[in-house]
C-alpha cells in the first residue's frame, strides 16, 4: 500500500487545500504531521536586534489552530501527528519509519521556508510541493510571475482586465485515506498538555481580535463559522468606511489569523464576498476587501519573483542607504516607552494582545524608520515575534513598501504622528485606553 506523508504548513485547513486533495488522492495511507520545530523561533532576526520569540499569543493561536485540525481529521477517521523539531530531521526520519513514497505539502516563496524544502530535498525523500495560498494562481495571471507589474495599482488592474471570477475553493474532503498501521518509533507532541505549559493567558477586555473568545479561536471551523457571521450582516458593506479603525472586533473584516496560519483558504473569503454581492448588490465595501486581498496576493507573488532580496536592509535597492540602528531606540520602541502617546499605545497594545489595526501598524512601523531611524528589519522581526496574524509575506511587503526598499515608486512612506492622532483618535481615547500594557 502506497504511503504518503502530508507535511501541514501554513495551510491548516482541510477545505480548498489542494495540495492535501491530490496527496489523498495518491496515498492507500495518509500520515498528517505538522512540525512544531519551524514555529519556535523568530526567523528573519538578527541576534543584534536582541532574542525574539514568538509570543505567547502567537504560540497559543497556532495550538488552539492544531487541536482543530487534529479534530477535523479524527472525524474523517485520520488524527494530526505533531512532531517537535525542524523538518529537515524529523520527516526524513518519519518517511522512513512509514516507508513512505513521498512527503507533499504546499510551496512557501521566504527564504527560510524554501530552505526547509530544500534541505528536505536533500535527504533523498521525494517531495511534491504546490503552490496554493494566493487568491489567483501565478499560472492564472495575466504575466509571468518574474514579470509582476512593478507598481500594486498596475498588477490589480491588469488583473482585473484578464480575470473575471476567481477560481471556486474545493469542499471539506468527504474522506480520507486511513492512518499508516505501523506509524512507531518516534515521539510525538500531546498538544494539550503544550498548551497547558503555555500557561494561561487572561482574556483581555480591550482586544480588538480576541482569540480567547470561542468565536475568535483559531482553527479553521472558528474560521467557517467567523466568515458565514461577518458575511451574515451588514460589516462588509461598512468595511470601506470603517477600515482604519483602531479598536472593536467589527472595524475591520478580523479574518487576518486565519488566513495566515492557512485555516481559511482566501478563496473561500472572495467567494463569501461574491455571494454577499449578490444577495446585498456590489458595494464599495466589498470592493475595498477584495483590494485588501490582491495586495494579500501582491506581496505573496513579491516573493516569487525576488526571493531573499526582499529580506535585505537595502531590499530591491541599488544603493545601500546607511543603516543608523540604535538599539536603545529600538528596545523603547518595542515596550512602548518612545513617549510618543499614540505609538507607545499601539505598542502596548500589540504586546498585551498580539494583534494591532493596520493604520497603526503602519504609523508605528514609519515612527521606527522614519523617526527613529532603525533597521525596518529589526522592527519586522518584532512583528513576526508578536503577531497573532503573523504572515511572512505580508509583513515583509508592508515593512518594505513603509521603509521605501520595495517596488513603490514613491520611495517609503512616512505617517505624522501628531496629525494620525489629530485625525483618527481626536478624544484620546485610544491613547487613554491603551496608556499601560
Ligand atoms: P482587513 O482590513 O479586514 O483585511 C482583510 C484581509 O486582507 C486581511 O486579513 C489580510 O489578509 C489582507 N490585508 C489587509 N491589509 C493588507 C495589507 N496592507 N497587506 C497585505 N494584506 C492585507 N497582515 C498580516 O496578515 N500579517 C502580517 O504579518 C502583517 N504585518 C503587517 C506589518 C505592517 C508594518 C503593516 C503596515 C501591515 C501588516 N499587515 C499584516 C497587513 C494588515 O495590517 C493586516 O492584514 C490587517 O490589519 C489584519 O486585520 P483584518 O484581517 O481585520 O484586515
Amino acid at each position: 500500500m502506497n504511503t504518503l506523508i502530508y507535511w501541514f504548513r501554513n495551510d491548516l485547513r482541510l477545505h480548498d487545500n489542494p495540495a492535501l486533495t491530490q496527496a489523498a488522492a495518491q496515498a492507500g495511507s495518509l500520515l498528517p504531521v505538522y512540525c512544531l520545530g519551524s514555529a519556535s523561533a523568530v526567523h528573519n532576526g538578527e541576534p543584534r536586534w536582541g532574542v525574539m520569540q514568538p509570543s505567547l499569543h502567537r504560540q497559543r493561536v497556532l495550538l488552539d489552530s492544531l487541536i482543530d485540525l487534529d479534530a477535523q481529521l479524527r472525524a474523517l477517521g485520520s488524527a494530526l501527528t505533531v512532531v517537535d523539531g525542524p523538518s529537515a530531521d524529523m520527516l526524513p526520519k518519519l518517511a522512513r519509519a512509514l516507508d513512505a513514497t513521498a512527503i507533499h505539502c504546499e510551496t512557501i516563496a521566504a527564504p527560510h521556508e524554501k530552505s526547509e524544502l530544500d534541505q528536505l530535498q536533500q535527504s533523498g525523500t521525494q517531495i511534491v510541493s504546490r503552490w496554493q495560498s494566493t487568491l489567483h494562481a501565478p499560472d492564472a495571471l495575466p504575466f509571468k510571475a518574474q514579470d509582476l507589474p512593478a507598481v500594486y495599482t498596475q498588477f490589480r488592474r491588469a488583473l482585473a482586465r484578464a480575470i473575471t471570477q476567481p477560481v471556486a475553493p474545493l469542499p471539506i474532503p468527504s474522506q480520507l485515506p486511513p492512518l499508516p498501521k505501523t506509524a512507531h518509533g518516534y515521539a510525538t507532541v500531546n498538544l494539550e498538555d503544550q498548551l497547558a505549559r503555555l500557561g494561561g493567558n487572561s482574556p483581555e477586555p480591550r482586544s480588538s481580535l480576541p482569540y480567547l473568545q470561542a468565536e475568535f479561536a483559531g482553527g479553521e471551523r472558528a474560521a467557517l463559522s467567523h466568515l458565514a457571521r461577518y458575511f451574515g450582516g451588514e460589516l462588509p458593506r461598512q468595511y470601506k468606511a470603517t477600515r482604519n479603525g483602531l479598536t472593536g472586533t467589527d472595524f475591520s473584516s478580523k479574518l487576518s489569523a486565519w488566513l495566515a496560519s492557512g485555516a481559511l483558504s482566501v478563496r473561500q473569503v472572495a467567494q463569501a464576498i461574491a455571494q454577499y454581492e449578490q444577495r446585498a448588490g456590489p458595494n464599495e465595501g466589498t470592493e475595498w476587501l477584495l483590494l485588501e486581498l490582491l495586495w494579500r496576493d501582491y506581496f505573496r507573488l513579491l516573493h516569487l519573483q525576488y526571493g531573499a532580496k526582499l529580506f535585505r536592509y537595502r531590499g530591491l535597492r541599488d544603493k545601500v542607504p546607511p543603516n543608523h540602528h540604535d538599539s536603545a531606540h529600538f528596545t523603547r520602541w518595542c515596550l512602548g516607552r518612545t513617549g510618543e502617546p499614540l505609538v507607545d499605545a499601539a505598542m502596548h497594545e500589540l504586546l498585551a494582545t498580539g494583534y494591532l489595526s493596520n493604520r497603526l501598524r503602519q504609523v508605528v512601523a514609519s515612527y521606527l524608520i522614519h523617526d527613529l531611524g532603525c533597521d525596518w528589519r529589526a522592527g519586522a522581526a518584532w512583528f513576526e515575534a508578536q503577531l497573532i496574524d503573523y504572515d511572512v509575506y505580508n509583513n515583509q511587503g508592508n515593512w518594505l513598501y513603509i521603509a521605501g526598499m520595495g517596488t513603490d515608486p514613491r520611495g517609503g512612506r512616512r505617517f505624522n504622528v501628531q496629525k494620525q492622532a489629530l485625525e483618527h483618535d481626536p478624544e484620546q481615547s485610544y491613547q487613554r485606553l491603551w496608556q499601560t500594557v
